[in-house]
């Protein structure tokens, strides 16, 4: 592994670990998760400028008006996933700079990712092969509309919040799937989780939240 991968100074090996311990403590409990945290290089996912601090459990701006997601929220979308059942087929909303991509790909057959913002979907695949991760599929796209060609999903990921559940994505989800995301207005959203049953779906409420918008169309 080279320099880059591996993390010198305030992106070593030591400072990842002190954010794996900081997750713990907020209560992330999966080991599998916590060690995707400790080795998948979140500072090659930002901006060079701001790669000392990306191992703080902060949000951080990629462009665009938009920001990588905290560690721990990352971490949690993650776990609730990972621990409700399988991860053949996932599918994400909201792609950003690939960090949680970067995630569900070690775990799941393959992930399905889609971003409305061209200049951050376009540079998605390179990256995101430069670090070794060949089952993502990257759409620029609306992704309040699924993607209907791959569905069944069994598991997806919303990264955005929106006051209402968008129709298609739970209709895409796969019997036994699982989706997760923010809903609510901005200062009052909940992450929700709901799984699909063969009688219907089942709707958890797991935590409040802080996301920025899904936003209509593309750009
Ligand atoms: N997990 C990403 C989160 C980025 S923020 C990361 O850690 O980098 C949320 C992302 O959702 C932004 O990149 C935004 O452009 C994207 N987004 C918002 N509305 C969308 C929509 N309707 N379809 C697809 N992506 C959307």
């Amino acid at each position: 592994m080279n320099q880059d991968l591996n993390g010198i100074g305030l992106t070593s090996q030591r400072v990842r670990n002190r954010l794996v311990e900081q997750l713990r403590g907020m209560g992330i409990v999966s080991e599998t998760v916590l060690e995707l945290v400790r080795t998948i290089p979140r500072h090659l996912f930002v901006d060079e400028a701001l790669a000392s601090r990306a191992y703080e459990n902060t949000a951080l701006p990629i462009g665009y008006g938009q920001t990588i997601s905290q560690p721990y929220i990352v971490a949690a979308m993650t776990e609730l996933l990972l621990s409700t059942g399988p991860l053949g087929r996932v599918l994400e909303i909201g792609s950003g700079c690939g960090y949680q991509t970067a995630l569900l790909s070690r775990l799941a057959g393959t992930v399905y990712s889609i971003e409305r913002i061209a200049g951050l979907a376009n540079r998605l695949p390179e990256r995101l092969q430069g670090l070794g991760i060949h089952n993502v599929h990257v759409a620029h796209g609306d992704g309040r509309d699924g993607w209907l060609a791959h569905a069944p999903f069994d598991a997806i990921l919303v990264a955005a919040a929106a006051p209402d559940v968008p129709a298609p994505l739970l209709d895409q989800l796969a019997a036994g799937g699982r989706m997760v995301m923010p809903v609510g207005p901005p200062g009052e959203q909940t992450l929700m989780l709901w799984r699909r049953t063969l009688e219907g779906y089942m709707e958890e409420t797991i935590q409040r939240v802080s996301f920025v918008p899904l936003v209509e169309g593309v750009s």
